[in-house]
C-alpha cells in the first residue's frame, strides 16, 4: 500500500487524517479545524501555490510520489519555446504569453454548447445530509465561478415535505431550492444538471424538472458512481423516517417493519438505518437490450422536451466503459462523466470503495483508448469529464490532458465540499445568528483560521473579488463558504495557467497527450504516455546528429 505523505512543510499543511491519492484524507470531516492543502487554499487562495515564507527560506521537490500507478506518476511537460493557443487579440510576444492570460474557458455538448469559466464540476451531490446542508454554500460558489453544479440522485424520494401522488410529483421543495439557489447566481457560465436514478425515475423527477424549469436544466441518466457498485445510500437514525423511506419504495436495511428490529431500535442496539437505492438495468441480459433501454430512455427525455442530457457512469469494467462513450457517442449526449474508483463523498460501504471497480487512472487510460478507436471509425465522440479522487490543479490539467481532446472537464467531489464546510465554520462563529442556518460547527476559529484575521475581508483571500462580481450590498446574501469556493476556485484556477503556460499552451482546447510524461515504467505501460526519457528522446538525438547548422543556413538563404 502506498503511504502519501501527511504534512507538507513547504506548505505548511497538515491533513487531519490519512491521506488518499488526492491528498484529501480518506475521511474528510466537516467540522476538521484543517489544515490540508485544499482547507487551506479555501482561504488563502493562490498565495497556496508557492512554499511559505518567502525571503527566508528555500525549498526543493521531495520528487517522492512516483510510485505505482496513479495520477501522481504522471509528470507535466515543460517547454522551453513556443506558445499555441494564444487567445484572439493577444500576440506571441512574452509580454502577452503570460501565465494569467491562459484561457482556460471551456465548453461542452452536442449541438448546444454549455459554457464553464474554468474546467470544473462538482460531483453528483445528491440525499446525503452533508450535500443538503451545505448546498447554499456549493450551489452559490459554483454559480459565482461559472462552473456546473450536479443534483445527485434521491434528492426528492427522502424529501418528507415533497409530494407524490401515482408516479406523478406535486411538490419537491428540497429539489427546488436545490435548483433555484443555483439559477440565482447563475450568469451563462455553469449548469445546474439533475440526476435521475431508478427511484427518481418511478418518482417522475424528470417530467416534474422540465414543467418546471423548462431547458435551464440538464438532466443527467445514471449508471453509476466510482465510490460504489450498488446505488446510493443514506443513513437515518429515526425509525418514523425509516419507515416512510420504505413506504416511499426505497430498501431499508435492517427492514423498519419487523417486529424484532423495532424492538432492537426501541432497545438501542440498532441506532440507524441504511437507506439504498436500486440497481439499474436488472431485467437486461445483453449488451444489445442496454442499448436498446438507454438509446430508449434518451428518446424519452427528449420527448419531454430535454435539449441537453449527460450520463454519469462509474468504474464498471471495461464493457461497461466501451458501453457507455459508445451509447453516449450515438445518442448525442451532452456529456458523460467517467468516475474511477477510489472517489466518492456518500456513504459507500468502505470495504467496497476500497476494493471494487477500476481506480481512475486506469479507467480514464482506457476511456481514451476507446474514444479514440470510435473517432478514428469516423464517429464523433461525447463530451467527457473525468473525475474520482482528483483535488489539485496539476489533477486537472492531467486528466485533461490524459483524455485530450475528448474531455472538457475535470469532476471533482470531495475537494469542492470543504471550501463550503470551511466557510461555514467561519461564518457559524462570525455571524452567530446563522450558526444553525449554515450549520457552522465551531464556538470559536481554529489557530489556522485566527491567523490570517477575524473577519471575513480578512480571512478569504476572494472576498473582495466576490464583492465585485455581486456587489456590496449583495454580500450580506453570499454564504461564506461560497466565498471559500471562489477562493480555492481561484487557486486551482490559477495553478492551472501556470501548468499551461509552462507547457507553452493558452487554450485548453491545445492540451494533449504528448504534455504528459509516465514517471514509472508500470505507468506507461497502463496509460500508454511514454516514460519520462523516452518521450522527445528521438528528437533529442536528431538535434545532437543531424545538420542543424545546414539547414538554418538554407532557412535564412
Ligand atoms: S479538510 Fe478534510 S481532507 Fe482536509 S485536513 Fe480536514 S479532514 Fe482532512
Amino acid at each position: 500500500m502506498i503511504e502519501w505523505p501527511k504534512s507538507n512543510d513547504v506548505l505548511g499543511t497538515v491533513n487531519r487524517g490519512n491521506p488518499a491519492e488526492s491528498g484529501l484524507c480518506t475521511l474528510c470531516r466537516a467540522d476538521c479545524k484543517g489544515r490540508c492543502e485544499t482547507w487551506l487554499s479555501s482561504l488563502k487562495g493562490r498565495k497556496m501555490l508557492y512554499p511559505r515564507d518567502f525571503g527566508w527560506v528555500t525549498a526543493g521537490s521531495s520528487n517522492t510520489c512516483h510510485i505505482g500507478v496513479s495520477y501522481n506518476s504522471l509528470r507535466i511537460q515543460g517547454y522551453n519555446y513556443g506558445a499555441k493557443g494564444i487567445p484572439p487579440g493577444l500576440t506571441s510576444s512574452s509580454d502577452d504569453c503570460i501565465f494569467p492570460n491562459v484561457n482556460i474557458e471551456t465548453e461542452f455538448g452536442n449541438e448546444i454548447k454549455t459554457k464553464a469559466r474554468v474546467p470544473l464540476m462538482t460531483g453528483a451531490l445528491g440525499s446525503t445530509f452533508i450535500a443538503q446542508r451545505y448546498w447554499n454554500s456549493l450551489a452559490i460558489g459554483a454559480a459565482l465561478v461559472g462552473f456546473p453544479i450536479v443534483v445527485g440522485e434521491n434528492v426528492v424520494g427522502i424529501d418528507k415535505e415533497a409530494v407524490i401522488k401515482n408516479g406523478k410529483i406535486e411538490k419537491a421543495p428540497e429539489l427546488d431550492r436545490r435548483i433555484t439557489t443555483y439559477l440565482r447566481y447563475f450568469d451563462g457560465y455553469g449548469a445546474i444538471i439533475v440526476q435521475m436514478n431508478v427511484e427518481d425515475t418511478r418518482n417522475g423527477v424528470a417530467e416534474y424538472v422540465i414543467d418546471k424549469y423548462g431547458d435551464k436544466v440538464i438532466m443527467e441518466l445514471k449508471w453509476g458512481q466510482g465510490a460504489k457498485s450498488i446505488g446510493g445510500e443514506i443513513q437515518v437514525d429515526n425509525l418514523g423516517y425509516a419507515l416512510f423511506l420504505k413506504e416511499r419504495g426505497y430498501v431499508v436495511d435492517p427492514d423498519p417493519t419487523k417486529p424484532e428490529v423495532q424492538k432492537a431500535y426501541e432497545a438501542g442496539s440498532i441506532k440507524t438505518f441504511a437507506r439504498h437505492s436500486r440497481l439499474g438495468y436488472t431485467d437486461l441480459a445483453t449488451v444489445e437490450d442496454v442499448y436498446e433501454a438507454f438509446m430508449s430512455s434518451v428518446r424519452y427525455l427528449r420527448s419531454l422536451g430535454y435539449k441537453r442530457i449527460s450520463l454519469k457512469t462509474g468504474s464498471y469494467g471495461m464493457e461497461g466503459l466501451a458501453m457507455a462513450i459508445r451509447f453516449a457517442s450515438e445518442a448525442g449526449i451532452d456529456l458523460l462523466t467517467i468516475d474511477g474508483s477510489g472517489g466518492g463523498t456518500g456513504m459507500s460501504p468502505w470495504n467496497m470503495m476500497e476494493t471494487w471497480g477500476v481506480p481512475s487512472i486506469l479507467l480514464h487510460a482506457k476511456a481514451y483508448e476507446y474514444a479514440k478507436i470510435l473517432s478514428e471509425k469516423g464517429e464523433k465522440v461525447v463530451d467527457m469529464a473525468f473525475g474520482g479522487g482528483l483535488a489539485r490543479e496539476d489533477h486537472i490539467f492531467k486528466a485533461l490532458a490524459l483524455g485530450a481532446p475528448f474531455v472538457k472537464l475535470v469532476c471533482m467531489g470531495r475537494a469542492l465540499m470543504i471550501p463550503a464546510f470551511l466557510g461555514s465554520n467561519v461564518e457559524g462563529v462570525l455571524r452567530p445568528e446563522s450558526k444553525k442556518a449554515v450549520n457552522g460547527n465551531w464556538d470559536d476559529l481554529p489557530a489556522a483560521v485566527k491567523e490570517l484575521g477575524t473577519k471575513p475581508e480578512e480571512i478569504f483571500a476572494g472576498y473582495f473579488e466576490v464583492q465585485k462580481k455581486v456587489g456590496e450590498s449583495e454580500m450580506k446574501n453570499i454564504p461564506f463558504g461560497a466565498i471559500a469556493m471562489w477562493t480555492l476556485a481561484d487557486k486551482l484556477a490559477a495553478g492551472l495557467q501556470q501548468l499551461m503556460a509552462g507547457a507553452r499552451k493558452f487554450s485548453l482546447k491545445e492540451i494533449s497527450r504528448d504534455d504528459l510524461v509516465s514517471a514509472n515504467r508500470e505507468t506507461e505501460r497502463e496509460t500508454k504516455i511514454q516514460f519520462i526519457t523516452d518521450a522527445q528522446d528521438e528528437r533529442a538525438k536528431e538535434i545532437l546528429t543531424s545538420g542543424l547548422k545546414a539547414r538554418v543556413a538554407k532557412k535564412s538563404s
